[in-house]
């Protein structure tokens, strides 16, 4: 079926202007499709004059997916750290797993960056594309598919006609709810705590995580050689604890959870808590309307996933939908969404069941568990095959990948 190119506002509609919402409307943008870009929240123009306790673990997939949508070039270098080494260990035992990038010839394992940094990068984009309208205090409050187009209104009273409507809204999409589509969701009962903290010892760009019995705690490497930004996985109510408790108390606490392994902690930023929940919509797609990121799925932090396998989503339906306007065809059909949906919604769930395993396995404190994962971390570490991989797996190397997620593919 072709499409008529009448009475459209735009060809799609981007509901959430975060790191996904933004990605992929750039991507849409740069390929000359007419775009919409919703926000709810104020647009803030390089607002990162503070310290942001939320950073991203980005792989090497979701570099190339930002290189592609114009935004990787418009990051300052000195706000892309590099992880060249990661080491992960278990507080109960001697077992022990270490990857080096170096093993697989990659100058990098990934990047830490943070959050409002790459919002920056992305905004600073959109605003440069023609073809692309973004509308900031904009929130989506109505949806109609009137057959041949989508109807969204905002609060405010804004109508768009658009062939197709991108929910990127977030875990608590208004859209997914608005289209009736079940979010499954189990909450963990634990919370995360995040801030950024200057050690006594420098980091020497090793990205590390240990298993405690209540969660893991992940420190990454910032560009500053002493500073890391730490994820903390923990019961709901110690995640209170730790962010009320004053800052010598959790300097304390925090190196001693953290077994010295990077010395005292000197200072720390503001602390966050994030409620922790594994979800998964019952659909990705409807006629008009395919759900990406969060408002599709949500992983545990414990491997820094989220937001990469929502930049996976972004790069898979922007090839799709770029794939069938470039042969006239309607992008806003089932069918051609059904092929974005069967591309990322088995591995988005593969991921977060082993996310899952990861994180019982870890937390059992059976004696006999405690050994077998620790004979499996030294085994994993003695086997290079096996290494490299997982290594390059979770670097987003290898896998079915989106051609804008394609190292290889420049
Ligand atoms: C503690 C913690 C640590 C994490 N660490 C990592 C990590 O190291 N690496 C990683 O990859 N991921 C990490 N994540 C996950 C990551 O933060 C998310 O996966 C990612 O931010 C999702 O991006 P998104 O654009 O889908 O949603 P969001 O970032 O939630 O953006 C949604 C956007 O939609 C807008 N919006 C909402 N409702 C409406 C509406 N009705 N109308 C218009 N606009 C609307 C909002 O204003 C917002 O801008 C972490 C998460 C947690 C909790």
């Amino acid at each position: 079926m072709t499409i008529k190119k009448d009475n459209f506002d735009a060809d799609v509609v981007v509901v959430g202007g975060g790191i996904i919402g933004g990605s992929f409307a750039c991507l849409l943008g740069q390929a000359g499709l007419k775009v919409i870009l919703l926000d709810a929240g104020v647009r803030q123009v390089n607002s990162l004059k503070k310290v942001d306790a939320r950073v991203f673990a980005i792989t090497r997939a979701s570099e190339h997916i930002l290189k592609k949508a114009g935004a990787w070039r418009r990051l300052n270098e000195n706000d892309i750290a590099c992880f060249r080494k990661m080491h992960v260990w278990d507080e109960n035992g001697l077992g022990e797993i270490n990857f080096d990038s170096a093993s697989i010839c990659q100058p990098t394992m990934g990047y830490i960056i943070s959050h409002q940094v790459i919002i920056d990068a992305l905004q600073e984009r959109l605003l440069d594309m023609e073809n692309v309208r973004c509308i900031w205090s904009a929130s989506a409050a109505f949806i109609k598919n009137e057959k041949t187009s989508m109807l969204l209104e905002t609060e405010d009273g804004l109508q768009f006609r658009s062939k197709l409507v991108v929910a990127a809204d977030g875990s608590n999409s208004k859209i997914r709810s608005l289209a009736n589509i079940h979010y499954q969701k189990h909450d963990y009962k634990q919370s995360a705590l995040a801030c950024v903290v200057t050690t006594e010892y420098p980091h020497k760009e090793i990205a590390r995580q240990r298993f405690l019995k209540r969660g893991p705690l992940a420190f990454l490497p910032m560009i500053d050689p002493y500073q890391s930004a730490i994820v903390w996985s923990t019961s709901p109510n110690h995640a209170r604890q730790l962010k009320e408790i004053d800052k010598s108390t959790f300097h304390f606490e925090l190196a001693d959870a953290f077994a010295n392994e990077l010395g005292e902690i000197k200072e720390s930023s503001e602390r966050i808590v994030f409620p922790l929940s594994r979800a998964q919509a019952e659909h990705y797609v409807q006629p008009r309307l395919a759900l990406i990121g969060d408002s599709a799925h949500t992983v545990h932090p414990l491997a820094g996933l989220g937001a990469n396998l929502g930049l996976l989503d972004a790069a898979a339906l922007a090839e799709v939908v770029i794939d069938s306007v470039s042969r006239e065809r309607d992008p806003g059909r089932l069918q051609v969404l059904r092929r974005y949906e069967r591309w990322r919604k088995g591995e988005n769930h593969n991921v977060m069941y082993l996310m899952d395993g990861f994180k019982h396995l870890f937390e059992n404190q059976t004696q006999s568990v405690q050994w077998l994962r620790n004979f499996g971390l030294d085994m994993v570490d003695s086997l290079p095959i096996a290494k490299h991989l997982i290594m390059k797996r979770a670097m987003g190397l290898n896998g079915d990948l989106p051609k804008f997620a394609n190292v290889q593919n420049n």
